[in-house]
């Protein structure tokens, strides 16, 4: 067996045998959602939080919080994909930067397999990280431009000792292949390749460790729409030969729908709505997520036709809006709206939504 097609790190199972698993080890908080955990529980994310203090002045004292992710709960099954979107500003990248520890979390817990990726040590959060990955809107930017690929792609390895030499040129020709590369390309440098390329050799990297988990931070965002398609399509067959979990961030809902099995939407750092696929593009159920909806262009016909056009622009999360955020702009809102925010409800079995409608 190849050193890349090996089965999880060793390091991880233990560190996993050796943390408290599901269940007892939850604390269950209180908080707005309570979703359901099973066996099949990779992530579970509980009343996370991260704000970002706002300085001033000479002493640079702290005058007030963005509040970027506001007490967000959710699971991700293993080998499942929930597709996050939202406009730009409403917290989706720091949500996912947070849950890989990327910045630090103000508050709330992340909990991979039941162990808080707060609280490991910096050993445990070494080993841990081998297992989660992230791919990023603008992979240029995350490359070396004077070093080859080949050696940006198997730096993780060299970093976490994994193989000899020649297993790491193995794993690699493997890698290549794996996202539509030649073996040939491994010598070259980050700017002799395409967009499309550069997001294939972003993959790899990514893939090198042998992760369970990556947040795709908008990761076909920056594509052009034919070369889009073939990312995700790739990213569909990695995830069905390696049992990969993803947490998809996008704000194009046609690419949510394409790649996603569940669907959380997030508006100023709150999920508004959370829902299997299907049954979100079919009944939405928040106003936002309705008004979201009605700007893909369809020709289903179940599908809303009139596009709601939302008044106003996406308020600052500095100074967000009293009761539910998004009552300045909801075209439906009534009274209770500005004064109380609504708490996330099941409104149906699996489907979610944070809407004094659903009451
Ligand atoms: Fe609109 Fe009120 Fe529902 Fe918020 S709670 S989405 S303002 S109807």
């Amino acid at each position: 067996m190849g050193l890349w097609t090996a089965p999880a790190p060793p390091q991880i199972s233990i560190l996993f045998s050796r943390l408290t698993f599901l269940g007892g080890a939850v604390d269950r908080m209180s908080q707005s959602i309570e979703p359901p955990i099973n066996e099949k529980t990779l992530i579970e994310v509980r009343n996370l939080k991260k704000y970002f203090p706002m300085k001033s002045g000479i002493l640079q004292r702290t005058r007030g919080w963005v509040k970027a992710v506001d007490d967000v709960s959710f699971v991700i099954e293993e080998g499942e994909t929930l597709g996050l979107v939202g406009e730009s500003g409403c917290g989706k990248t720091t949500l996912g930067r947070t849950m890989l520890r990327l910045v630090e979390a103000t508050a709330g817990k992340v909990l991979i397999r039941g162990a808080n990726i707060f609280e490991l040590n910096p050993q445990e959060l070494k080993s841990m990280r081998r297992s989660l990955q992230i791919i990023f809107q603008d992979p240029y930017s995350s490359l070396d431009p004077s070093i080859p690929i080949g050696e940006q792609i198997t730096e993780g390895l060299r970093i976490h000792n994994i193989g000899d030499g020649d297993e790491q040129r193995e794993a690699l020709k493997d890698l290549l292949r794996h996202v539509g590369l030649e073996d040939y390309h491994a010598k070259r440098y980050p700017d002799e390749f395409s967009g499309g390329q550069r997001q294939r050799i972003g993959i790899a990297r990514a893939l090198a460790l042998r992760p369970a988990f990556i947040v795709c931070d908008e990761p076909v965002s920056a594509l052009d729409v034919s070369i889009q398609a073939q990312i995700l399509n790739l990213l569909k067959d990695l995830q069905r030969d390696f049992n990969l979990t993803y947490l998809f961030i996008a704000h194009n809902m046609s690419v949510i729908e394409h790649i996603s099995d569940r669907v959380a939407v997030m508006y100023l750092g709150k999920i508004v709505e959370l829902a299997p696929r299907d049954q979100l593009f079919k009944k939405p159920l928040h106003p936002y997520t309705q008004a979201l909806m009605s700007a893909i262009p369809s020709a289903d016909h179940d599908r809303q036709k009139t596009r709601i056009i939302l008044a106003g622009d996406v308020p600052s999360p500095s100074d967000p809006p009293s009761g539910c955020h998004f009552h300045p702009r909801c075209p439906v809102a009534f009274e209770p709206c500005p004064i109380e925010e609504p708490p996330l409800k099941e409104v149906n079995p699996g489907h979610w939504a944070a809407c004094w409608l659903m009451e």
